[in-house]
């Protein structure tokens, strides 16, 4: 089988214990991966380095496929999120999230399965254009989106649902008052939408679309937004079906993904050997499934699902007793069977 070589980035906090837990899963897979580690964050600038050091860029730049343990970001001026970064100089312009319930985990809803596709590098999230006056007194983000830019992704949010057999996309979006930028995404996603007819369109303006998953989750299928809603929007989903640590995520470009869980660093049990690498596993499987390494991607969420579901083996944020290790060895062995 020929090598496909990953970077693996460990990550801050308890990014290195779910990032070893998850590396053994995927070892245990045995499907010719191979790793090559790189730092960023906390760690690199502890190491004087620069918060992304150029020979991580390197190192992400030669391989297809990175796996991102969460990243502390610094508190303080002068520092751009990792993530931002990552996003922009890979252009990584796609985020998906799904968030798809797992009997056995105590949520509001069963049987949830919603894909959020999320514009990735534009919008107000991307952090251009800051400034505060001098006085303290007014502060000011610029938001730009373009028609390229939205195009791509709303192309990659309908292909993914025909790829995934999804009958419905909804575009949510703010442009009953932000007429301009949320308005040119939306007038994208209406010509776009002309180019699938087997698949459902429907628009729903972002405040409605929070109460709407919370009321009834059940009604939707991928939603694709503009960055700061879909970050909101997809942290909501994850909600809805047991919390963060459930939840991975893809950062997604023409040629790179990059794949971590969505939670942070989690600062307040790192170290204690508690910390739940499901949405970072969760992760790898996604990884797996951009590599078509699809039988190992669907062994991998069995595996999870089963150990998630019985609840025996599992971490304390999910009502367990059970350690990282503890966890990621049950895995292990269901995946053995
Ligand atoms: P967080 O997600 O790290 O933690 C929120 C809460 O969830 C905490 O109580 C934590 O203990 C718990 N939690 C998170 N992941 C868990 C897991 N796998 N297992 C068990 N419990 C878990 O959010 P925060 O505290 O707001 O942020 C901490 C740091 O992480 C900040 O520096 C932030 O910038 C960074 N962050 C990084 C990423 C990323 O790299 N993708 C994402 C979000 C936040």
């Amino acid at each position: 089988m020929a090598e496909t070589r990953v970077t693996i980035i460990p990550g801050d906090g308890i990014g290195p214990d779910i990032v070893d837990a998850t590396v053994r899963v995927l070892d245990a897979l045995d499907c010719g991966l191979a790793y090559d580690y790189a730092i960023a964050g906390q760690t690199a600038l502890d190491k004087g380095l620069d918060l992304v050091p150029q020979e991580t860029l390197d190192m992400i730049g030669k391989n297809p496929v990175a796996l991102k343990g969460p990243i502390t970001t610094p508190v303080g001026k002068g520092f751009r999120s990792v993530n931002v970064t990552l996003r922009k100089y890979f252009d990584l312009f796609a985020n998906v999230r799904p968030a798809l319930s797992i009997p056995g985990v105590r949520s509001r809803y069963d049987n949830v399965d919603i894909l959020t596709v999320r514009e990735n590098i534009e919008g107000i999230y991307s952090g251009e254009g800051q400034m505060v006056s001098e006085d303290g007194e007014r502060a000011e983000l610029r938001s730009v989106i373009t028609r390229k830019e939205s195009r791509r992704l709303i192309r990659f949010a309908y292909e993914a649902a025909r790829r995934l057999g999804r009958k419905k996309v909804t575009v949510v979006h703010k442009a009953n008052i932000m007429k301009s930028t949320s308005g040119l995404f939306l007038d994208v996603a209406r010509s776009v939408a002309k180019e699938y007819d087997d698949i459902e369109h429907e628009e729903m303006i972002v405040d409605n679309c929070a109460m709407q998953l919370v009321m009834n989750p059940h009604r939707f299928d991928v939603i694709v937004t503009t960055n700061l809603f879909g970050d909101i929007l997809s942290d909501l989903c994850a909600g809805l079906v047991g919390g963060l640590g459930l939840a991975p995520g893809a950062n997604v470009g023409e040629d790179k993904g990059i794949f971590e869980a969505v939670h942070g660093s989690a600062p307040d049990i790192a170290g204690k050997g508690v910390a739940n690498p499901t949405a970072l596993m969760l992760g790898a499987a996604m990884m797996l499934d951009y590599l078509d390494l699809n039988s190992e991607a669907e062994r991998l969420r069995n595996a999870l699902r089963t150990v998630v579901g019985e609840g025996d083996k599992v971490t304390p944020d999910l009502g367990g007793r059970s350690s990282t290790t503890e966890f990621t060895d049950e895995v292990i062995r269901k995946l053995a069977q």
